[in-house]
Parts: C-alpha cells; structure tokens; sequence
C-alpha cells in the first residue's frame, strides 16, 4: 500500500466538478466518509473533512447563538459581542473547515 497522498482537492477527479463552498447547494451532508456521486460525470465519490467535530460543534452552536441575538437583540452589549467575537469566529471557522474538505475517489 504505497497510497500517494494525493493534492487535496474539492473537485472531482474525473471531471473536475467543484464540491460547493454553500451549504445549500452541495449535494450531500457535510460528513467525513459520506460517498456520493459526481453530479456531473456520476463518478463514486467520498467527501473527506478533517474538521467534522468542530463543524458539527459550530453548526450546533449556530442555533443558541441565534436565538441569543434575537432575544436580546436590542442590548447593545450583545450586539458588540456578535460582530467582533462571534463574526470573526464564525469566519474563521468557515475557513478552517472549507481548507480541510476534500473529494476522492471511491477506492
Ligand atoms: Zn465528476
């Protein structure tokens, strides 16, 4: 088993399908392991992330942290805390776990 670490990639091997950045519009759950098919080309592919935990923990933490802001959305205090604590974060985390994402072949 000399398995070549291959260049990381969001696109699909064989027909260079892009796996989206939007949650919306990608065509599977965001799940380490989880195999589907290129929507273009019907390749078998397998979703790889290496930042499932903390994107499952940061989707989880999504609906608090809303409802927090919507409850008490009039206090200024809270209103501050949301865009220089939880904005940044929320950026960064999105960042982390887009550059850890990647497709490969069924194998
Ligand atoms: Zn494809």
């Amino acid at each position: 088993m000399t398995n070549k670490k291959l260049e990381r990639s969001r696109r699909c091997p064989a027909c260079g399908w892009k796996f989206p950045i939007s949650k919306v519009s990608a065509p599977i759950d965001r799940v380490d392991g989880k195999t589907f098919n290129c929507p273009d080309c019907k390749t078998a592919l397998v979703y790889r992330t290496e930042s499932g935990p903390m994107y499952r923990i940061f989707t989880l933490m999504t609906i608090p942290a809303v409802t927090l802001m919507f409850l008490y959305r009039d206090s200024a205090l809270l209103e501050t805390i949301g865009a220089f604590v939880i904005l940044p974060l929320a950026i960064i985390a999105a960042v982390i776990w887009r550059r850890s994402e990647f497709i490969e072949l069924v194998k």
